[in-house]
């Protein structure tokens, strides 16, 4: 594959978390790794400004065939790069050469709206070296192969420090050089300083270790599912999150992963192999044609649903002022009337009592609107539960109960964007036990009055009953 069609692979693939731009520029047949590892990094560090530029220059309305990541590389080139270079490219470059003066026009523009002169002074506070909030390297123990206290171990006799667990973030802000600890709030949840490197640590390789960032371990340990649970994953790879639900089930019970993409679910085929996972089913499947009906699903209880989504809380993305450099109306929208498409189809599932919803986006439209949305059209069967009280950063309050949610942020909690909402079916509890209807059995009329008040009740379950 060419160059640009290369990067563009790769950032896709670090967006959708298949892995890190190292690992995917090595998996990559490419050749050339050094320079397809270059233009991704620096692509990547310009990523806001480019979606800025593409967006006011409105490529991607223009040219309806061409994907964001692509054009975000291409533009990369023309405006930042070396200009094109090679063969690789192809039409796209002969299309971007249509859209330069408007593109370079658009730069120009931003560059004056923000008062700088050089490009490197665009890149947002995040992107630079010492910039703003950190996220630190969390490193999830697989409870599957190893314990935390051997895992502890190990990093002491290679010369890591052990801290405990962390009382507050301020811990986790601090953090230096060769110190770690636990963290505050999730059981099994290594915390390293950022920028430290384990992909080639050998608990890593064998697979006791995943290298998961703390926001992306809610969904699963939020879904609580009990061994011997049935559970569906409905978007499943590359399948961290289906490891940590395997996990916390000890591989009892059964696993239905689904997912649209051969290459991601080859790639969580080796990951869950490789982190001992045996309860899971994966299927290469459309989730919305999994039918709820299906004699099969009858009994799961519990769903992740964690879809695409814009990727606008991956730190990479950070904005630098509101609006600059977000995902296009257009993109929302098809991005959200899937989300709520697939939340709608979940809900259908006769047995489920509780399902996670989970994006690594900061926008509204996917996040608090996709839940109200679904909320309001399945009729009161099912309400949110309060997502872990004590976590600071809460949904936005667009509607009663949306406080629920939780979000994450490198700002406000250390990690990568991110927003989960917990839906859990609305019980109608028995009215009366078989004893007090033997002594007065009410009229039928009365039960439906009951029953009716119940449903009705505004009170909200706790998250992990
Ligand atoms: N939960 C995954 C994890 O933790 O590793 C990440 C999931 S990623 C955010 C979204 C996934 O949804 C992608 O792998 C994509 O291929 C898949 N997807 C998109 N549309 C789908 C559909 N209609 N049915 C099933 N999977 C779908």
């Amino acid at each position: 594959m060419a160059l640009y069609a290369e990067a563009a692979a790769v950032l896709a693939g670090v967006e959708s978390r298949q892995g890190s731009i190292k690992s995917l520029v090595y998996a990559s047949r490419f050749q050339r790794v050094k320079q397809l590892y270059a233009l991704v990094c620096e692509t990547q560090r310009y990523a806001a400004v480019l979606d800025a530029v593409i967006e006011r220059a409105g490529l991607l309305r223009a040219e309806k065939k061409l994907r964001p990541h692509l054009a975000q590389v291409l533009v990369y080139e023309l405006l930042l790069g070396r200009g094109f270079r090679g063969a690789g490219g192809g039409r796209w470059k002969q299309v971007l050469s249509r859209h330069q003066a408007r593109l370079k026009a658009e730069l120009a523009r931003l560059k004056v709206q923000r008062g700088v002169s050089r490009n490197e002074d665009l890149l947002d506070a995040g992107s630079k070296p010492g910039g703003a909030a950190q996220v630190p390297r969390f490193v999830r123990v697989n409870t599957l192969k190893t314990c935390c206290e051997d895992a502890v171990d190990y990093f002491k006799r290679q010369g890591f420090t052990y801290q405990g667990r962390a009382s507050c973030l301020e811990d986790l802000r601090t953090l230096q050089g060769k110190r770690f600890l636990l963290d505050p709030l999730l059981p099994e949840l290594l915390v390293f300083p950022a920028h430290t490197d384990l992909h080639d640590h050998p608990l890593y390789q064998a697979g006791h270790l995943i290298l998961q960032d703390k926001a992306s371990c809610l969904p699963a340990m939020l879904l609580a599912p009990p061994p011997g649970a049935q559970v569906i994953d409905a978007c499943a790879a590359p399948g961290n999150k289906t490891s940590h639900l395997a996990a916390l089930m000890k591989n009892q019970g059964r696993i239905f992963a689904f997912d649209l993409d051969a290459k991601r679910l080859a790639s969580m085929a080796t990951l869950l192999a490789r982190a001992g996972v045996s309860c899971c089913e994966l299927a290469e499947r459309d989730f919305l044609a999994v039918s709820a009906a299906d004699p099969r699903y009858q009994q799961v209880q519990y769903i992740l649903l964690d879809p695409s989504c814009s990727g606008s809380g991956m730190p990479s993305r950070q904005l630098e002022e509101p609006g600059a450099g977000a995902p296009s109306k257009e993109r929302l929208q098809a991005l959200a009337g899937f989300q709520l498409r697939a939340l709608d189809h979940a809900l259908t599932f006769p047995s489920l009592r509780r399902l996670i919803y989970s994006t690594c986006s900061l926008c509204q439209e996917e996040n608090e609107d996709v839940v109200q949305e679904a909320l309001q059209r399945c009729g009161g069967a099912f309400r949110l539960a309060p997502a872990m009280p004590t976590w600071p950063h809460r949904g936005l309050s667009i509607f009663p109960g949306a406080e629920h949610c939780l979000r994450a942020s490198p700002d406000t909690t250390l990690t990568g964007g991110f927003f989960v909402a917990i839906f859990e079916r609305v019980e109608v509890p028995s009215l009366v036990s078989p004893e007090q209807v033997e002594s007065s059995e009410p009229s039928p009329a009365t039960k439906r009055k009951k029953r009716r008040r119940v449903a009705a009740a505004p009170e909200v379950l706790p998250a992990d009953s």
